[in-house]
């Protein structure tokens, strides 16, 4: 039986979270209840902690890097008890990208912990077809990272056919990494990541990146020439930074004639780009992407489990989901490398 109150964190107001009981939520034909056993925290989170995100508004209950235990609900394929990673969007099922299962392309979609109330809680309403299944062999934890290593993989495959290709991914937070690891995946012939921190770079190393560039210590263009040298150019430019657009502004102006760039990172509105005749002299190819789609998803939980997406060393903090305030005071306070941060249901 599934208890009548539950504990939620609710960020009420920029910088206050307040924890509170309330209704376990009921779930709609064609919905599932999710008892709460991981969330991801992500740097989207920390904005909205903020005040500084542009889609999330107070109040809201954070949290749309999820996974669980499914614990009620109407759908068959679902029986309580069934692991599952959430999908946390919430499309409107009727428009022609939905019928398609392209539910990032539905223009009226929702995000729970962004529209509407997410994970930070110990259980969560979603439609069913948002709640997929992994393997036993999958750690719910290793669940809860599947969100973050999707989005890097729906953009990899945004480009297309990778074989033989050589990819530059410019950042080795949570989102590069897995960029690395997803053009890897996809046939890529080497695949080398850029960022600042040493740390970084050795976990991406770790992970599969066959060279890095450390832009403390050479500019991204020496360390591009250094990973062409005697080669065919890497071709396939990622920028997992996004920002005002200087990275992107970067690798318009040091992209080989004919390449692929794509921007995985979050770019700010009202940027400038000095270098925009290259890109367009050059014959350049811009990608955007978003979120994912639910086959990004399923062929993510396939890699991780077949070992060819691999999460070792990307988890380096562990919270408890009733402690929230805490967990993200210490993440601010910044005192230890944290890399992925995720929060456990007791
Ligand atoms: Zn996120
Ligand atoms: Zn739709």
């Amino acid at each position: 039986m599934t208890k009548e109150l539950m504990w939620r964190t609710v960020l009420v107001e920029p910088g206050r979270f307040i924890r509170e009981q309330v209704p376990v939520p009921v779930p709609a034909p064609g919905e599932v209840l999710v008892r709460v056993t991981h969330v991801g925290v992500c740097g989207s989170d920390l904005a909205a902690l903020h005040g500084k995100h542009p889609y999330i508004q107070c109040p809201i209950v954070l949290g749309h890097e999820c996974s669980g235990v499914i614990a009620g609900g109407d759908d068959k394929t679902l029986p309580v008890g069934t692991r599952v990673a959430v999908n946390p969007t919430l499309p409107c099922f009727a428009c022609d990208a939905c019928q398609h299962e392209r539910y990032n392309m539905c223009a009226t979609r929702r995000c729970i912990g962004a529209q509407a109330d997410g994970a930070h809680a110990e259980y969560v309403v979603v439609p069913a077809g948002m709640a997929l299944p992994i393997p036993d062999s999958m750690s719910l934890r290793d669940a809860a990272l599947i969100e973050p290593m999707a989005v890097a993989y729906h953009g990899l495959k945004r480009v297309g056919d990778l074989s033989g290709r050589r990819v530059m991914v410019v950042g080795a937070g949570p989102i590069g990494i897995s960029a690395v690891q997803s053009a890897q995946v996809l046939g890529a012939q080497s695949v080398w990541v850029a960022d600042l921190d040493p740390r970084r770079l050795q976990l991406a190393c770790n992970l599969g990146a066959q060279g890095t560039i450390d832009v403390s210590k050479e500019s991204l263009g020496d360390g591009m020439a250094r990973m062409n040298a005697g080669a065919a150019p890497a071709d396939v430019l990622v920028d997992c930074v996004g920002g005002k657009g200087a990275v992107l502004d970067q690798l318009v102006l040091k992209a080989p004639r004919g390449a692929d760039v794509l921007v995985v990172g979050v770019l700010a509105y009202g940027y400038d780009m000095p270098n925009l005749p290259d890109f367009v002299e050059h014959e350049l190819t811009l990608y955007g992407t978003t979120m994912y789609v639910n086959q990004d998803y399923r062929e993510v939980i396939d890699h991780i489990a077949a070992g060819r997406l691999r999460t070792d060393g990307l988890v380096t903090h562990t919270y408890s989901l009733d402690n929230i305030a805490e967990a993200f005071a210490e993440i601010e306070a910044g005192r230890d490398f944290f890399f992925k941060v995720v929060l456990e249901a007791s």
